[in-house]
């Protein structure tokens, strides 16, 4: 069990993120560092030269997944994994993803400085993509490792410019030997920033990750007949919009009978012909629902169908619901939360138990490890965005409760 005196360095971890930071910095502030863009390989050049002046030794896999390894003292024993990701978002922040990596980074420095050998071997993953927004599949990298997606179909995927992921893998030069395919492993851990104001509302420094929300997901189409604005009277009109609108206001309804923790959201919407003065008669759009309980995202889908199918057809308009799927909430593992919970605990900081609203590479790799995420508060709970900001205070703390988790894990005893 390690002690509150084992203290990872504030100032050396912000330094760092400040450095990463400095790779595809934007004019205001934030970091444009795409997925396996030159400067995503610039990022994974500095990541690997910190790595290596830290002792570790750097294998890449098939999907550029990096994992940098520290020995322990055990062979038999399985590796504690831990990390983030590297890329960003088109205009994004600097601490989501890099807060993981670099924290992870500080925590084989400080083992380094205080001269301790882990029991199980150490090892810091820089996942690929898991951003999703320059070839449109997100988490990406442990996504294939968790056998989730093919690595074929995954290669074969193009930006806006054909640029597959296989050529800009070679591009970069981190198509690695390694086969991308879960290995066992112990446990993985992964800090994060919120993206979420929660932790900010109630002032607490540690959010203790208990698994990522439940989710259904739609395609939706409604279809009614293109019509002339100024000649059709409201007997005769078949109009698509207006259905799409009940629609959308009733995933709101739903969302908010729910109260805090439900979540529905139609965020894209396709009007044809989209003409000033045509009654649209074709609306294509998306509708998700997320909730921490999946047996309510079951009662949500039940609801939602029929109630949404009544709307049409007082629209007389036909729409069209397509299950893109559902899945189930995923815990993380109750003993490595209780590391987490335990390491908050005994360093004194204010914590709190917290859902994942975003989906994290922590999530797929929890179907085959052990795993447990932290959280810490970000500034409004703003991310995705060029204002993300956190203070190294809290930085410091989210990075200590990883070291701290990190190193009991390791350390365990086995039976
Ligand atoms: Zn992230």
């Amino acid at each position: 069990m390690s002690g509150t005196n084992q203290r990872i360095d504030g100032r050396r971890l912000w330094d760092s993120l400040m450095e990463m930071a400095q790779i595809g910095a934007t004019p205001k502030g934030g970091v444009r560092r795409l997925a396996l863009s030159d400067v995503d390989r610039a990022g994974r050049d500095r990541f690997r030269a910190l790595c290596e002046q830290a002792g570790l030794s750097v294998r890449v896999d098939a999907l550029g997944n990096m994992f940098a390894r520290r020995p322990g003292r055990d062979p038999n024993r399985l590796p504690v994994l831990f990390g983030s990701h590297l890329d960003s978002q088109p205009s994004g922040g600097k601490f989501d993803g890099a807060l993981g990596v670099i924290a992870g980074l500080e925590a084989m420095r400080t083992l380094n400085d205080l001269g301790i050998t882990t029991e199980a071997p150490l090892e810091l993953v820089n996942w690929t993509d898991e951003e999703g927004s320059r070839f449109g599949k997100s988490l990406m990298g442990s996504g294939v490792w968790a056998g989730i997606y093919d690595q074929a179909e995954t290669e074969a995927l193009a930006d806006l410019e054909g640029n597959t992921v296989g050529a800009s893998l070679d591009a970069i030069g981190y198509r690695g030997p390694e086969p991308a395919r879960a290995f066992p492993a112990d446990a993985y851990f992964e800090l994060h920033i919120e993206q979420g104001p929660i932790l900010e509302r109630e002032k607490k420094q540690i959010g203790i990750v208990t698994g990522g929300q439940a989710q259904v997901w739609y395609d939706a189409a409604a279809t009614g007949q293109d019509s002339h604005a100024g000649t059709t009277p409201p007997s005769t009109r078949r109009d698509a919009l207006v259905c799409a609108a009940r629609v959308i206001d009733l995933v709101d309804r739903i969302m908010r009978a729910r109260g805090e923790d439900g979540r529905g959201t139609v965020g894209q919407l396709v009007v044809v012909p989209n003409s000033r003065n045509v009654v649209p008669g074709e609306v294509r759009f998306s509708v998700e629902f997320r909730h921490p309980d999946p047996a309510e995202v079951d009662r949500i889908a039940a609801e939602f169908t029929p109630h949404a199918q009544a709307l049409a057809r007082e629209c007389g308009v036909e729409l069209s619901l397509a299950e893109l799927f559902r899945i189930p909430a995923q815990p993380f593992d109750p003993a490595c939360v209780d590391l987490v919970r335990q390491a908050a605990s005994r360093l004194g900081y204010s914590a709190r138990e917290i859902v994942s609203g975003a989906g994290h590479d922590a999530v797929y790799v929890a179907q085959h490890v052990p795993t447990a995420m932290i959280f810490t508060p970000c500034k409004d709970g703003l991310s995705h965005n060029e204002a993300e900001s956190i203070e190294p205070g809290e930085a410091e703390a989210g990075a200590q409760v990883l070291f701290e988790a990190v190193l009991a894990r390791a350390n365990r005893a086995l039976a």
